[in-house]
């Protein structure tokens, strides 16, 4: 298998000479939070597989839902005119689930970046619709990330997902990220941040001209960015400023959605009802492939009502509203409900924060860290003062000295990013904190 895997497998994020030098995990069993590698080492996956496992690898009703599911009805379309049964009811279950976002219809998809694309395109075909044709561009955050397509590269925020890829969706522009630690205001107080950056997207928007932008589009907390939190009244403040101008909100919430910052969405923690949000991973914890666009009335209104655009095939997977994936939602949503994995993040959320806390007392290699529920960030940097970014190898050294400790971790940039299962326990935070520490100590 490792042999094969560098010799079979296209990794576009890992050279194969470096996969030879140092072979990848190979991931061969996963229980509870744990997954076991091909040399029969287990690990705590702090990573939680990639943002999705919330529910662990040992989630049996998941399991029986898919494995009935299989049995009863293994696919169908769900997007041209026909419905399964699972497609219904989890379309319903997260209308509901979602209704103090004010979400009102869902459109399903195969994963995030589908998500993001289809909330995209809606977009566009909703000013079409409202006869408005011109409103065609977008406006998002630097740092965002929303996946790989053209489109969601387009609006994500950082040069290293964009700039191989160009010529990118023309008209789409971004704002600074409200982020504290680095800024192009150097302001270090969130408030007054938060007032900088909603004046910056002002700013922008009377430049492009105000009718001319179909969306903004904001992850609540910005993951693979870094985790980086927006200050408190962020997103309301863009909320506001989408109202001021008409411009649709899209809050992508494929990796904040289901609990993990500790409320079942990050618009909900933001107390902000955006008109289209975005959902995947966490949406069957990962057992199967699956996204959503959630629309609000108002969008599903103008689209009953619509004689313009109707009928186009701008929309629709092949796995659209796959009965499989969404008999594991049903039963992904059900467990995530009953265990209150919402309330579960918030506590262990707590101790964690603590935890990376007095990593940053005891290891002067970390900048920063931020953290929202059970989704982290730790910012590693050469010097504290300058914050010059910690180089690869450190980053790869710390990730492996964090192995070695049991704990499987991931990098992004100079980020050790955590997004632990939500079922974690105390002792599991103890372990997570001891194997960073760990790989911390081993740059030392
Ligand atoms: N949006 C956000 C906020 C994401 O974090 C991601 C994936 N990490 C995506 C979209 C794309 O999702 P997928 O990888 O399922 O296509």
């Amino acid at each position: 298998l490792i042999e094969n895997n560098a010799k079979s497998i296209w990794h576009p994020m890992a050279h194969p000479a470096e996969m030879r030098a140092n072979p990848p995990k190979i991931i061969m069993k996963g229980e509870g939070v744990h997954v076991t590698d091909v040399n029969g080492r287990t690990l705590l996956d702090a990573v939680g597989g990639l943002w999705n496992v919330n529910l662990g690898y040992s989630c049996d009703p998941i399991k029986k839902a898919i494995a009935d599911q299989l049995d009863a009805l293994p696919y169908y379309s769900g997007f041209r005119g026909t419905s399964t049964g699972p497609s219904i009811e989890l379309a319903y279950e997260l209308t509901e689930w979602f209704k103090p976002e004010g979400m009102a219809r869902a459109f399903f998809t195969s994963g995030g970046s589908d998500s993001v694309e289809s909330a995209l395109r809606l977009a566009r075909q909703y000013w079409k619709i409202k006869g408005q044709s011109d409103r065609t561009k977008f406006l998002a955050l630097k740092k965002g990330y929303h996946g790989t397509h053209f489109g969601g590269a387009s609006v994500n925020g950082n040069a290293n997902f964009r700039r191989n890829y160009e010529p990118l969706l023309p008209g789409v522009f971004h704002a600074p990220a409200p982020w504290t630690y680095r800024n192009p205001f150097n302001e270090t107080d969130p408030a007054r941040l938060a007032q900088l950056c909603a004046a910056a997207m002002e700013d922008e928007i009377a430049f492009q001209g105000a009718d001319t932008i179909a969306a903004f589009i904001m992850e609540p907390v910005l993951g693979a960015g870094g985790v980086i939190v927006p200050p408190d009244g962020f997103m309301k403040l863009a909320r506001e400023i989408c109202d001021r101008h008409g411009i649709l909100m899209i809050s992508d919430e494929v990796v904040t959605g289901f609990g993990r910052t500790g409320a079942w969405s990050g618009a909900r923690l933001s107390g902000v009802k955006p008109d289209m949000m975005t959902l995947a991973k966490a949406i069957t914890s990962g057992y199967f492939p699956l996204g959503a666009t959630l629309i609000n009335e108002k969008i599903a209104e103008a689209f009953e009502g619509d004689q313009t655009t109707f009928g186009s095939i701008g929309h629709g997977y092949t796995y659209s509203g796959h009965p499989v994936g969404c008999a594991a939602g049903i039963a992904a949503l059900a467990e995530t409900k009953r265990l209150k994995l919402d309330e579960n993040a918030v506590a262990r959320g707590k101790e964690l924060a603590l935890a990376l806390e007095q990593l940053k007392v005891r290891h002067a290699i970390v900048g920063d860290v931020r953290y929202k529920g059970l989704m982290a960030g730790i910012e590693l940097v050469s010097d504290r003062d300058s914050k010059k970014a910690a180089d690869k190898k450190t980053m790869a050294a710390v990730a492996d000295g964090a192995c070695e400790a049991g704990v499987m971790l991931r990098v992004s940039g100079n980020n050790l990013i955590l997004s632990p299962p939500l079922i974690l326990t105390t002792a599991d935070v103890a372990k997570i904190a001891e194997g960073i520490d760990a790989g911390l100590s081993a740059v030392k």
